[in-house]
């Protein structure tokens, strides 16, 4: 089996935001589609590692962003490379506004948003996979829709070999470009520096992607 057939599959890229308790949060997905047009129905999977997973699994709702070609890296790094478990990703974020369900959804980078309430949850492991009724949708650009292609090819920073023989050994993740230094661990993750990607536990995850460690080369 060439589990290579993975990577031909096509995905877009969205922020999935939602509001629980007066918790505001949002994370990246490659996740969101129409699944369904009578009724219409959306649907998204997200790791159950991300808060948004538990604020969408306690609120049953939640908007979807849809990530234009426009977007720039910031925006992923602002909402996919630190966790709503260290930092309010909405305190001071200004390229946002509220919708009508009370959840902020994303202006910039941004072509169309939906507002979704949860009819119904599946449990697949490592992920939960929402199915969603659209109560709300606007368009906000014209610009293309950014696949998980555009990303790679034009948004994510093409990191070269790493130059700073200071940085010690370096690992990068083969799916999104984050790349591991020894020296410096993955402290958000409870990995201290210093630890040596050999001695991450089995389960540690690519904190950008949640790729597993398998997907993962050493750089330097
Ligand atoms: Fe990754």
């Amino acid at each position: 089996m060439d589990t290579k057939a993975m990577y031909k599959l096509s995905y877009g890229l969205f922020v999935v935001t939602t509001v629980h308790d007066g918790k505001f949060n949002g994370c990246i997905s490659n996740t969101a589609i129409q699944v369904a047009n009578d009724p219409t129905r959306l649907g998204i999977a997200i790791n159950k590692a991300n808060l948004t997973h538990d604020l969408v699994k306690a609120a049953g709702k939640f908007n979807v962003s849809i990530i234009s070609e426009e977007a720039d890296f910031e925006l992923f790094k602002h909402f996919g490379m630190q966790s709503g478990r260290d930092v309010d990703k909405f305190l001071g974020y200004k390229d946002c506004a509220g919708a009508a369900n009370g959840i902020p959804y994303i202006t910039k980078g941004i072509n169309a948003v939906m507002c979704c309430t949860v009819t119904e949850m599946f449990d697949l492991g490592s992920h939960t996979f929402f199915v969603a009724t659209i109560d709300d949708m606007k368009v906000l650009s014209d610009a293309d829709s950014a696949t998980y292609a555009y990303y790679q090819s034009s948004i994510k920073p093409q990191p070269g070999k790493p130059a700073d023989p200071a940085d010690g050994a370096v690992w990068r993740c083969k799916i999104c470009g984050y790349e591991y230094k020894e020296k410096d661990g993955d402290p958000a993750n409870g990995i201290a520096p210093g630890t040596k990607f050999e001695d991450l536990p089995e389960d540690w995850v690519c904190p950008l992607c949640k790729h597993p460690k398998s997907d993962f080369e050493k750089v330097q």
